[in-house]
C-alpha cells in the first residue's frame, strides 16, 4: 500500500499492482443541529484527512470502534454523500470529474454489500429479478440478463432453479447477503465495498460467505474495502488493514505486519480485546478504557491521549503524525513514541502498552 503522503496512481515498485482506489485528505464535518442559540455553529469531525490507496486485487480491512468514521469514509468513496475536501482517484482518473455516462459507468464498477442484507433488496422483486436488474438498467435485454442471474446465483451457492423464483422474506439472512453479493458482482464491478457485511451472519454462516468472498476475489481479480469492528474477519479477509480513531488513520500496514508488530498503542489494545487461540498472538495490553472522546471538539494533540496508558505532555501539545516505522516501509503509524524527535520520553523504545 503506498505511503499516505506518497498515494500516487503511478506504477509501484516491486512488481506490486497499481493502486485502483487512491484517496487523498477526504474530509467530512456533519453540522450539529443545535449548536446553541448564538453560539459558533458545531461540527463533527466524521472524516477528518484521511488519505489511503487500494492496490488492484487487494483487499484492505478498516477497523476502529463505532463512529470512528470508517463508514461515513466508504459512503464518501462510493460518492453515496458529497465530500468537504479531498479528492479520489479511481483507476488513475480524479473521481471529482466524472459526469453524467462517465459517472454512470463509476458507479457500475463500484458497488456496495451493507450489513442489512434485508434493507438492501426489493421486498417485491424476486431475488432473480434483483440480481437482474442491474444490467437491464446498463442496457443488457431481459432474457440475457436473467440468464446471467440465475448463473450468478448458481456461483455464490443458491441453486437458480429452487431459489430464482423466491422473495427476499422467504429466505435466511445468509442466504439475502447472498443474493446481495450476486447483485453487485452482476455489475461486473471491479471495486467492492464490504461494510460490514458479514457482521450480521451467524459464525458458521460468516464463515462461508468469507469462503465466497475470497474464492470471487481470486476468480474476477476484485479489489475489496472490507469494513468491520471483528479483527478476527478483518485478518482473515485483508491483505492491508487501516485503523481509524476519531476520524482519523492511526495506523496502516500490510495485516501480518500489523497483527504481529502493533506500533499503536490502541490498535494493540484493540487487538488485546480479542480472544486469540494462537498464544503467540496474545498481548499483555490492557482493553480500552473509557468511550472515545466527543467528536464535536477533539483534544487538542494526539486525538487517544485521554485513554491512551503512554500519554505525556507532548501527546497534548503536538498532534502526531502518520510516519513509517523504522525497517518497514509499508508499516505507518501515528504516534509520538515512533519518532525519536518527538521529545516523549520513551519514544524509541522497544514497544510495549
Ligand atoms: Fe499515546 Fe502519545 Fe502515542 Fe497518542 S502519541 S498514542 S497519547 S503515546
Amino acid at each position: 500500500m503506498n505511503t499516505p503522503s506518497q498515494a500516487s496512481p503511478a506504477p509501484e515498485r516491486g512488481g506490486r499492482p497499481q493502486p485502483l482506489l487512491v484517496v487523498r485528505d477526504l474530509k467530512k464535518h456533519f453540522p450539529v443541529r443545535d449548536s446553541g442559540f448564538g453560539g459558533p455553529r458545531k461540527f463533527v469531525h466524521a472524516v477528518d484527512g484521511v488519505n489511503f490507496s487500494v492496490p488492484k486485487g487487494k483487499t484492505l480491512g478498516i477497523v476502529g470502534e463505532s463512529g470512528c468514521g470508517k463508514s461515513t469514509t466508504a459512503r464518501l468513496v462510493a460518492r453515496l454523500m458529497p465530500a468537504d475536501a479531498g479528492s479520489l482517484i479511481f483507476d488513475g482518473e480524479g473521481v471529482a470529474e466524472f459526469r453524467g455516462l462517465h459517472l454512470k459507468e463509476f458507479r457500475r464498477k463500484l458497488q456496495m454489500v451493507f450489513q442489512d442484507s434485508f434493507a438492501s433488496l426489493n421486498p417485491r422483486l424476486t431475488i432473480a429479478e434483483t440480481v437482474a436488474y442491474g444490467p437491464r438498467v446498463h442496457g443488457t435485454p431481459a432474457a440475457k440478463a436473467m440468464q446471467q442471474a440465475r448463473e450468478l446465483l448458481d456461483r455464490v451457492g443458491l441453486d437458480a432453479a429452487n431459489f430464482a423464483n423466491r422473495y427476499p422474506h422467504e429466505l435466511s439472512g445468509g442466504q439475502r447477503q447472498r443474493v446481495n453479493i450476486a447483485r453487485a458482482l452482476a455489475y461486473d464491478p471491479q471495486l467492492v465495498i464490504l461494510d460490514e457485511a458479514v457482521a450480521a451472519l451467524d459464525k458458521s454462516v460468516q464463515a462461508q460467505v468469507l469462503n465466497l468472498l475470497q474464492e470471487l476475489k481470486a476468480e474476477r481479480g476484485l479489489t475489496y474495502l472490507f469494513i468491520s469492528h471483528d479483527l478476527h474477519v478483518v485478518h482473515y479477509l485483508s491483505d492491508y488493514v487501516m485503523v481509524m480513531y476519531l476520524g482519523q488513520v492511526i495506523e496502516t500496514g500490510p495485516v501480518e505486519r500489523i497483527y504481529g508488530h502493533t506500533a499503536h498503542p490502541y490498535t494493540r489494545a484493540l487487538l488485546s480485546a480479542v480472544p486469540s487461540m494462537d498464544p503467540a498472538r496474545r498481548t499483555e495490553a490492557s482493553p480500552l478504557a473509557g468511550d472515545p472522546p466527543n467528536p464535536i471538539n477533539p483534544p487538542s494533540g494526539c486525538r487517544f491521549r485521554d485513554r491512551c496508558p503512554r500519554a505525556h505532555a507532548v501527546c497534548a501539545d503536538r498532534a502526531p503524525e502518520l510516519a513509517a516505522i523504522h525497517g518497514a516501509p509499508e508499516h505507518f503509524a501515528a504516534c509520538h513514541l515512533n519518532d525519536t524527535a518527538s521529545g516523549h520520553p520513551d519514544a524509541g523504545q522497544e514497544f510495549s502498552a
